[in-house]
């Protein structure tokens, strides 16, 4: 089955011994394109120099909500000129994280406009993060918000790791959003996933990892990995009712659409 992982971070340093044996697992497992966001100016950097060093990864520029008031003014600056960069297919992830809360809510919302306005500049999606207080909807309805105030220029925006509520998944496909499913739908409070999974258009639907995090069901709890995407894929396969081979080319199509203008721009060569 061919496969894509929209999202994992390869430059964690979870991956710092075997990041290219990382890469050839996945590749061996039928991932054929794989997309690296940073969170802050650190990760963002080494989402490009593993573009730069490993054929066929593309990078994502950006910062988390949990970052959103520890970035200095320097790392922004940085951020917005590595966007430029062909290489870069988006901007991300940013987002809201109003279960954690590692950066106070009212930099989160100042974070997520910057890097969406960087994105609507850019011409490039923006990778949405989006986790709400445990049994809530906050986060949701808040970004929800954010991206109609955006007004009629709002960038693309990518659901990355779905969480929420099936009426969410349509205001946000109402948006124009893609949406992408992780390991996270197997967990519990999360049933609604598999009734998102029927419905979005194959055009707009990916699946990722989020690696290291969110490990699906059979790959190890310590680390997840991008060659675990397939879990995910023969899930989604299943609750649409599509055989694997047609599944798989379907999310490389989509893949390509919601972030291909930039690899063609690229005009980047490799295996994926
Ligand atoms: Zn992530």
């Amino acid at each position: 089955m061919r496969l894509v992982d929209s999202h994992c971070h390869l430059q964690a340093d979870r991956f710092d011994d075997d990041v290219d044996a990382v890469v050839a697992a996945a590749r061996e497992a039928g991932v054929e394109r794989i997309l690296v966001p940073g969170w802050n100016g650190w990760s963002s950097n080494a989402a490009l120099a593993l573009a730069d060093r490993i054929p066929g990864l593309d990078a994502a520029v950006g910062v988390h909500p949990h970052d959103a008031a520890k970035v200095s003014d320097e790392e922004w600056t940085a951020i917005t000129a590595a966007a430029t960069d062909p290489r870069v297919v988006a901007i991300g992830e940013t987002g809201l994280d109003y279960d954690r809360v590692f950066s106070p809510i009212l930099a989160q919302l100042v974070n997520l406009r910057r890097n969406l306005e960087l994105a609507a500049a850019m011409g490039k999606p923006a990778i949405l993060h989006c986790r709400s207080r445990t049994g809530e909807r906050d986060a949701q309805d808040a970004l929800l918000a954010e991206l109609r105030a955006f007004g009629p220029d709002v960038p693309p925006v990518v659901v990355h790791s779905f969480s929420g509520p099936v009426d969410y998944a349509e205001s946000m496909l109402e948006l124009g959003a893609a949406i992408s499913i992780s390991g996270l739908a197997f967990r519990k409070g999360e049933e609604a996933t598999a009734d998102v999974v029927r419905f979005v258009p194959a055009d707009r639907l990916l699946i990722e990892t989020d690696s290291p995090f969110l490990s699906p069901p059979g790959a190890p709890r310590s680390r997840n990995a991008p060659e675990w995407v397939g879990v995910t894929a023969v899930w989604v396969a299943e609750l649409r009712n599509t055989d694997r081979e047609s599944a798989g080319d379907a999310l490389v199509a989509a893949y390509d659409r919601v972030f291909s203008s930039h690899r063609a721009a690229a005009g980047r060569a490799g295996p994926g």
